[in-house]
C-alpha cells in the first residue's frame, strides 16, 4: 500500500542491466522508501534522480551513458549506481556535474548520497515494504525486463504513477543480456515488462544491428532473435513471454511457438471478458474476437499454454457480467488462471467508481471462478497422462531409505512461480538442478502433474 507523505522528497529512479540490478534497485528503493521518501513519475518531478547502470558490454555501458545524459539534461541533479559506478572517471569526463557515483550493490553509499542530495522529510512515515520481500531467482531462470512503465491507465492500477510511461531498453541492449545470461547458465528467460506487446511502441520500433542485421524494437522481433540463442550446452532454451496483450501482432509469435523457437506459453492478463467491465477497468486491446483469435492460435500451436488472471467484483460487475465471464471462460478454456477480489488501491481511478461490489459478492463469485477455473485445468492436465513432456528440474530431494531420490520439475507450461510442477520419483544420479529431462507423465491432480524420466 502506497500511503502520500506531504513534502517527502521524491526520487526519479532509471533502472538498467539485469536482474539482480533490478533487484538491487528494488532494495534501494525499499531502503528509501522507509526514510520517507516517495517516488516520481517523471524527471521534472524528481528532487533527485537515481540512474542505476550496468556495464558489463559496451552497448550497456553506451545505454548507461544515454540515461545518464538524459537525466542530466531533464533534471540535472543526478546519482549513479551500479555496475557502471566502477568507472566513475569515464562518467565524470562526459557528465562533471554528477551529484554522486557509487558501485554495484553499495546500498549504503547510494542512499547517503540521497541523503545528501534531498534530505529526508522529518517525521515522515511510510509503510511500503513490499509484499513477499526480495527474492534472487535460481541460476537456471532469469527475468529479461525488456521496458519500464506503462501508456496505459487501466482504472484499477498504480503502476504508470509511480514508474511513468512506457520507456523500452534497447533491443540490441536485451539480446545482449539474453545471450549473457545463457553464457551464465541459464536455461529459460521470462520476458517481462509492464506490457510486453507495446514494446517498442515509444521509439517507434526503431533498429539496431545485433549480429550483423537489422531488428526492430518489437516484441515480434524480440522473440524470434530470443529463440536462436542457444544455451550453454548448446540446446534451444526456454523463452516465456509475460504480460502480453492481445493485439494483432500476438498472432505473429504463434508460429514461432509451433516451430519450437518460443515456449509455447502466453501470460495474457486479461482481468475481465464482459464488454461493459472491461470498458470501466480501461483495458488496453479490448477487442471482441479474442475467443476466435485463441482458436486459431490453438489450430496453430495446438500445445499452447495460455495463462491469466481475472478480476472479480470490480465496480459496476453485474451478476450477468460475471456469467458472461464464465461462459467465457467456458469456450475459451485457458489452461492456467488466477482469480483475484477487487480492492481498491489508493490513488486508483477505480475508488471513484459507482456501484461497489458487496464483499460477500465478491466471495461468491470468487468462488464460483475458482470452481469453473480448477475444473478446466484438472482435465487439461489429465488429457496429459500417458504423454512424455521435457521439463526443467527445480529441486531434488534427498534420497529416501531405499535410496530414491523425488524431484519437483516445471514442463514448458508452468512458469516459475506461478503456475503448477511436475512432480518426479525415481530421479537418476546424476540428474542435477537446471537440467532438462523427458518425462513420462504418470498421473495428474488439479494444479500438478506426477512423473518420470524416460529411460
Ligand atoms: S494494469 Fe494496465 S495500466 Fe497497469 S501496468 Fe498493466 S496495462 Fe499498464
Amino acid at each position: 500500500m502506497v500511503k502520500q507523505i506531504e513534502q517527502a522528497p521524491k526520487i526519479g529512479m532509471v533502472s538498467l542491466g539485469c536482474p539482480k540490478a533490478l533487484v538491487d534497485s528494488e532494495r534501494i528503493l525499499t531502503k528509501l522508501r522507509s526514510d520517507g521518501y516517495s517516488l516520481s513519475a517523471d524527471y521534472a518531478g524528481a528532487d533527485v534522480v537515481l540512474v542505476n547502470t550496468c556495464g558489463f558490454l559496451d552497448s550497456a555501458k553506451e545505454e548507461s551513458l544515454d540515461a545518464i545524459g538524459d537525466a542530466m539534461a531533464e533534471n540535472g541533479r543526478v546519482i549513479v549506481t551500479g555496475c557502471m559506478g566502477n568507472e566513475a572517471d569515464l562518467i565524470r569526463s562526459k557528465y562533471p556535474d554528477i551529484l554522486a557515483i557509487t558501485g554495484a550493490a553499495q546500498y549504503e553509499d547510494v542512499v547517503n548520497a540521497v541523503h545528501d542530495a534531498a534530505p529526508p522529510a522529518r517525521g515522515a512515515f511510510i509503510d511500503l515494504v513490499p509484499e513477499g520481500g526480495l527474492k534472487l531467482t535460481p541460476r537456471h531462470y532469469s527475468y529479461l525486463k525488456i521496458s519500464e512503465g506503462c501508456n496505459h491507465r487501466c482504472a484499477f492500477c498504480i503502476i504508470p504513477s509511480l514508474r511513468g510511461d512506457l520507456v523500452s531498453r534497447r533491443i540490441d541492449a536485451v539480446l545482449r543480456e539474453g545471450e549473457k545470461l545463457l553464457a551464465a547458465g541459464t536455461k529459460e528467460l521470462l520476458v517481462i515488462s509492464q506490457d510486453t506487446s507495446a514494446y517498442g511502441v515509444d521509439v517507434r520500433h526503431e533498429s539496431r544491428q545485433w549480429k550483423g542485421q537489422d531488428v526492430r524494437t518489437h516484441m515480434t522481433d524480440l522473440a524470434a532473435q530470443l529463440g536462436q540463442l542457444r544455451t550453454i550446452d548448446g540446446q534451444q532454451p526456454w523463452v516465456r513471454l509475460h504480460y502480453v496483450y492481445p493485439y494483432p501482432h500476438v498472432d505473429h509469435v504463434i508460429p514461432l511457438m509451433a516451430d519450437g523457437l518460443l515456449t509455447p506459453y502466453l501470460d495474457i492478463p486479461f482481468q475481465h471478458a464482459a464488454p461493459s467491465v472491461l470498458k470501466l477497468m480501461k483495458r488496453p486491446a479490448n477487442e471482441a474476437k479474442v475467443l476466435q483469435r485463441i482458436h486459431n492460435w490453438r489450430d496453430i500451436c495446438p500445445d499452447i499454454t495460455i495463462r491469466s488472471t481475472f478480476v472479480v467484483g470490480f465496480p459496476g460487475e453485474t451478476e450477468e457480467d460475471f456469467q458472461y465471464l464464465l461462459d467465457w471462460l467456458d469456450e475459451a478454456q485457458l489452461d492456467r488462471v488466477g482469480a483475484f477480489r477487487f480492492e481498491p488501491v489508493e490513488g486508483a481511478a477505480a475508488n471513484a467508481l459507482p456501484n461497489p461490489v458487496p464483499e460477500e459478492v465478491k466471495e461468491e463469485r470468487y468462488a464460483r471462478i475458482m470452481e469453473k477455473t480448477a475444473a478446466i485445468s484438472a482435465a487439461k492436465l489429465q488429457a496429459k497422462i500417458g504423454r512424455t513432456l521435457q521439463v526443467i528440474i527445480d529441486d531434488i530431494g534427498d534420497a529416501d531409505e531405499d535410496g530414491m531420490r523425488g524431484a519437483t520439475a516445471r514442463s514448458q507450461a508452468d512458469a516459475p512461480e506461478i503456475d503448477g510442477n511436475v512432480l518426479l520419483r525415481d530421479v537418476p544420479d546424476h540428474v542435477k538442478i537446471g537440467d532438462f529431462a523427458m518425462v513420462e507423465i504418470e498421473d495428474a491432480d488439479e494444479h500438478d502433474l506426477y512423473g518420470v524420466i524416460e529411460g
